[in-house]
């Protein structure tokens, strides 16, 4: 079983080869971080162009890499939701011309399933039911994954996702974006005190497990304005003491954004062990689980609370072709995929997109106890 994995549900066009039995022939990703530093955003009409600009390349070169012709396929998975359907349609097209041409089955992805099931990829022994926590740029999810495409919402965040807020904050910092904000302010972060300013730990008083961003992001605003960080000076030219002032505010920051993290697994573990008492994993995946302080922090809670943490290495964490190739392994091997689309369809066709597409059911209890 061999399986191309097609990903442009957001900002990265990424393309991937991968073995049934999990071994990755290929992955590449081409990012348009750079275009996001330039404008501040996503666009979708911009993020498409560069989407159909690399699309092409992106997989003829997965393919290269993995040594392999698209005969050599058994089928190609794609993501077809949640997302900008301006975006997905770019990468939804590309499957359905090759699965066309060369006749392979598909299998329609969802992109929140793939940041979860790549940790199977990753660790063998990781069996369902399963807790998961997905921290990602659009995405903070808490999940049960009781089986192969059947899951439990037990919170979600009610504004923004922490990703967010870390590129927010890392932008009004001056800090370089070319990389994405995440990674730099982890970077600076280091250099702070994260005691120096004691911003508010969101929603303690709402014993759930959902998540809100957007307060912390207006303190962190605050605190910016306070401090008169001259943040339109690039980090690179700044005094010491402005430097040293932004850092104790990404420290700052950084602390109490995954204080909320941990306040809310702790809860969610108790959560799933009284729905499933066989759990004993908790995987962290989506780009911000590539955070180093993220995943010591979620390990130790983990740890207490007598489970284990599955994490899967940084690139397989940020969006990627290995996590939709692996998630249409699945699925594809219960005989879940979609027969070949008809050769030679016409661009304009309609395709089934799920812009949004919630992953599995909310959690009934968590709401009345959320009162
Ligand atoms: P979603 O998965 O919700 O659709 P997305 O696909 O854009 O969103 P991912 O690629 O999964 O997001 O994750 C990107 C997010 O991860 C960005 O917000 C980025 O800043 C964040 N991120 C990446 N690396 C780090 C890091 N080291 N520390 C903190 N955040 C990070
Ligand atoms: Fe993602």
């Amino acid at each position: 079983l061999v399986v191309l994995g097609i990903e442009t549900s957001c900002d990265d066009t990424a393309a991937a080869v991968v073995r049934g039995n999990g071994e990755i022939l290929s992955q590449v990703v081409s990012s348009q971080a750079d275009l996001l530093a330039r404008y501040g955003g996503v666009a979708p009409k911009m993020a498409e162009e560069a989407h159909s600009q690399v699309i092409d390349q992106v997989v003829e070169q997965a393919l290269g890499k993995a040594n392999l012709t698209e005969m050599d396929l058994s089928a190609v998975a794609v993501t077809i939701g949640p997302g900008l359907s301006l975006c997905l349609r770019v990468g939804v097209r590309k499957a359905r011309k090759i699965a066309g041409k060369f006749n392979l089955s598909m299998v329609g992805v969802h992109h929140m399933e793939a940041h979860a099931l790549v940790a199977r990829l990753i660790e063998r022994d990781l069996q369902f039911p399963f807790l998961a926590l997905l921290i990602s740029g659009g995405h903070n999810l808490l999940v049960l994954a009781l089986d192969l495409g059947q899951y439990i919402q037990l919170g979600t965040t009610i504004d923004d996702a922490i990703g967010e807020a870390y590129d927010k904050t890392a932008r009004w910092l001056g800090l370089d974006m070319r990389r994405g904000g995440g990674p730099a302010l982890e970077e600076l972060a280091q250099e702070g005190d994260a005691e120096s300013i004691k911003f508010s730990i969101p929603m303690k008083q709402h014993k759930d497990c959902n998540f809100s961003y957007a307060g912390l992001k207006t303190q962190v605003r605050l605190a910016i304005e306070s401090k008169k960080v001259k943040a339109e000076i690039p980090i690179s030219s700044a005094s010491c003491e402005d430097r040293s002032s932004r850092a104790d505010i990404a420290a700052s920051f950084q602390r109490v954004a995954v204080l909320h993290l941990e306040e809310r697994c702790d809860r969610a573990i108790e959560w799933a062990l009284k729905i499933q008492p066989s759990i004993k994993y908790l995987v962290v995946s989506g780009g911000v689980a590539s955070n180093k302080y993220v995943r010591t922090r979620l390990n130790q809670i983990v740890k207490k609370k007598g489970l284990q943490l599955v994490c899967p290495p940084p690139s397989l964490c940020t969006d990627n072709g290995v996590m939709v190739a692996w998630t249409g392994i699945e699925h594809f091997r219960l005989g879940r995929f979609d027969p070949p689309p008809p050769a030679n369809e016409p661009d304009d066709s309609v395709f089934d997109l799920r812009p949004r597409w919630p992953l599995g059911e909310e959690y009934a209890e968590g709401r009345s106890e959320a009162r």
